[in-house]
């Protein structure tokens, strides 16, 4: 039985076309039960954490400390256990059609609190500007460290279904010597558009979502079809970012911030521009918690990536910010097909985000 105006539609990813989502809002498609939310470990210090305030010495030296080591508010150490490193073994290993890049890189951890359980919506906006300060100026240390760095992954996994090992909150940065292929493809894609059309695809999606509205007619009964008013999929708007639930979203609570100017690196950020991005991300965040309930995601920063070759992507590519809440886990349809299922239609999902009644008490 299909319900009332369920959506049963393959949506092609704006963006990389060579990516789509099966958005199948009927019950009958409903391919699996989210995950119960796990219980959320609230405790502000845990003794045996190495990430604590007070357990410094269980940890690798640190690398950064924000504001100063010794009131620190974010601390950057190197990761025990890298899945890259910089050993100084380079090169890469040929053998027939299996090719292989030797692992070289870094991988270091950003413990983003001094509390253990806190969540992203309870910091204040100025513990998240200044972590995306943090963010900024370890990718420029690296960079500016290792010529042979091509991208600087900065990533946040948080809860057990997010692949978070450690319950402390904190984020991740992997340097890798190669550029990852859904960045390589978004910054390839969006090149090819700004050849065509002369302009950012990103800035273009932007401009559509704060002003376009449209009915499509049905042909020969001349019924209306669908109203679309493209601004349903803005989540929150701030003074310099914009936080969009995508058209083709891959999962059902995923929203990508980026910032309403054009700005292809992350690095070129400023001061008034983090400010700015805490207060909607620490907004987004609550409103993901408030609807989904103790979310457990993935955020990544998409930038534009080292190299001659990216030279003129300064033009064509708007950084941004993915996140992605892990509401439910891939099936062998997902992983077979590359399709994945959305069982709430982006345009729902952005009206319950958009509807959530934050509370201001503490901003
Ligand atoms: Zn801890
Ligand atoms: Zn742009
Ligand atoms: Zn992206």
């Amino acid at each position: 039985m299909i319900e009332q105006n369920a959506i049963r539609e393959i949506r092609i990813n704006p963006i990389v076309p060579s990516e789509s989502v099966l958005v199948a809002t009927a019950r009958s498609m409903r391919p699996r039960k989210a995950e119960d939310p796990a219980p959320r470990d609230t405790r502000k210090y845990v003794d045996t954490c190495p990430f604590c305030a007070g357990n410094e010495q269980m940890t690798p030296p640190t690398l950064a400390a924000y504001p100063n080591a010794a009131g620190w508010q974010a601390r950057i150490v190197e990761n025990l256990y890298p899945v890259l490193d910089d050993d100084g073994r380079t090169g890469s290993l040929v053998f027939g059609l299996q090719q292989a890049i030797e692992g070289y890189g870094r991988h270091e951890v950003i413990i983003d609190h001094r509390d253990h359980g806190i969540a992203l919506h309870e910091m204040s906006e100025e513990h998240l500007a200044l972590l995306f300060g943090a963010y900024r100026e370890s990718m420029d240390r690296i960079y500016a460290n290792d010529a042979r760095i091509r991208y600087v992954l900065v990533f946040k996994n948080f809860g057990p279904a997010a692949g978070a090992s450690i319950a402390h909150t904190h984020s991740q940065i992997i340097a890798m010597p190669v550029v990852p292929e859904n960045v390589h493809n978004e910054v390839t894609y969006s090149r090819i558009h700004y050849r065509k059309h002369h302009h950012c695809i990103f800035c273009s999606l932007i401009d559509e979502a704060l002003t376009f509205d449209a009915t499509i007619y049905d042909r020969t009964s001349g019924k209306v079809r669908r109203r679309i008013s493209v601004g349903q999929y803005i989540v929150e708007r701030g003074e310099r970012f914009i936080a969009i639930k995508p058209f083709a979203s891959r999962y059902e609570w995923e929203v990508h911030i980026l910032p309403l100017r054009h700005q292809s690196n992350f690095m070129d950020i400023t001061e008034a521009d983090r400010g700015d991005l805490a207060r909607v991300m620490r907004r987004v965040m609550g409103r993901l918690d408030a609807v989904i309930g103790g979310a457990q995601y993935n955020f990544f920063l998409h930038a534009r990536p080292r190299g001659d070759e990216y030279e003129d992507c300064d033009v064509s590519y708007h950084w941004h910010l993915e996140i992605c809440p892990r509401t439910s886990i891939p099936t062998g349809f997902e992983l077979g097909s590359g399709l994945f299922v959305s069982t709430i239609s982006p345009e729902e999902a952005a009206e319950r985000l958009r509807s959530v009644d934050l509370n201001e008490e503490h901003a």
